[in-house]
């Protein structure tokens, strides 16, 4: 089965938040669109599992852990192994900033991680600092660890920031053709943020679009991935996420979000329409009754732009 909503749109996507905290402090982030304060409350690692089990049998065939940074959970290896077991699940990714991933690449792989994202802005390493608070060569090890453990394919996630780093996409193509990576530039959305911040720094990539397609031998569109392009040059490939003012992107949204602290959250972008199924599976609710919440918290899902 498959739990479609009333717009006709299938869910098959899981977005998982596994922690609030996370190592970098990046200056952009929208966490996805959790609020600010920490509730002190995270899903355990058997919860995520219950969870998306229930989720899977409803349909979802695809889930990405994210955060905060996931991998700042001790308990990773359990909840990729969980997870990795579920039948019916038929990608299990990540999106990471990388820092972290050196060392559990290869382990990460081994539970049952297909594949990652690697949030990487930018390869000058002032300017990710500026940016993350952290060390570009942290995220580079990741990145490589990454394609030499075989979490195929990885993509480098670079938010594109004007006058910050919008001129360092051909720098980035390079680095992605180097290392056997993906490349997926994504726009900043204003969540989280400042309107001061997003005003100032937000870029449409509409011009990046238009320099791919000249460039391209084939642009493929992702139906059920909120239609998002991929451009394949000659030797790279390139996924624009570009949600902004483009009514295509949630006509074919195709997600569900939880939270860290286990509320269904049916956009990025609202805050008023999150439905709780951790309390309820505190309090003993059986698999039908979370259940139940699913398809309500699927009713709720609305194309952002017709809110
Ligand atoms: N710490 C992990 C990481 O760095 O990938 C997971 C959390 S991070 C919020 C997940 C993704 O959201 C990253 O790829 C990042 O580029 C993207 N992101 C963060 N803030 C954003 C914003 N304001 N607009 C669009 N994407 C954003």
């Amino acid at each position: 089965m498959t739990l479609i909503d009333a717009y006709g749109r299938p869910l098959l996507n899981l977005r998982i938040s596994l922690t609030k905290p996370c190592n970098l402090r990046c200056v952009y982030c929208h966490a996805e669109g959790e609020e600010d304060k920490n509730s002190g409350i995270e899903m355990t690692a058997e919860e995520v599992v219950r969870i998306s089990r229930i989720a899977v049998n409803l349909g979802i065939t695809r889930i990405k852990l994210t955060g905060g940074e996931p991998l700042l959970r001790k308990d990773i290896l359990e909840i990729v192994s969980g997870l990795s077991s579920i039948r019916g699940l038929e990608d299990l990714s990540m999106t990471t900033n990388g820092t972290l991933l050196a060392p559990l690449a290869h382990e990460l792989k081994k539970c049952g991680l297909n594949r990652v994202n690697i949030s990487l802005p930018t390869i000058d390493g002032d300017v990710y600092c500026k940016l993350t608070g952290g060390r570009l060569e942290d995220a580079l090890e990741g990145v490589k660890a990454a394609v030499d453990a075989g979490l195929h394919p990885v993509k480098i996630n670079m938010l594109i920031l004007k006058d910050v780093n919008d001129s360092q996409v051909p720098a980035m193509l390079n680095f992605a053709r180097e290392v056997g990576a993906i490349l997926q530039l994504i726009e900043l959305e204003p969540v989280n943020i400042s309107p001061q911040y997003y005003m100032t720094y937000h870029k449409s990539l509409d011009e990046y679009e238009e320099m791919l397609r000249r460039r391209a031998i084939k642009v493929e569109s992702r139906k059920f991935m909120q239609n998002r392009h991929v451009y394949h040059l000659p030797d790279v490939k390139v996924e624009v996420v570009h949600p902004i003012e483009n009514t295509d992107f949630c006509m074919h949204c195709t997600r569900m979000r939880v939270t860290s602290d286990g509320k269904l959250k049916p956009c990025l972008m609202r805050a008023d329409n999150l439905v709780d199924v951790l309390t309820p599976m505190r309090q003993g609710a059986s698999d039908e009754e979370l259940a139940k919440l699913f398809v309500f918290a699927n009713q709720q899902r609305k194309p952002f732009n017709m809110a």
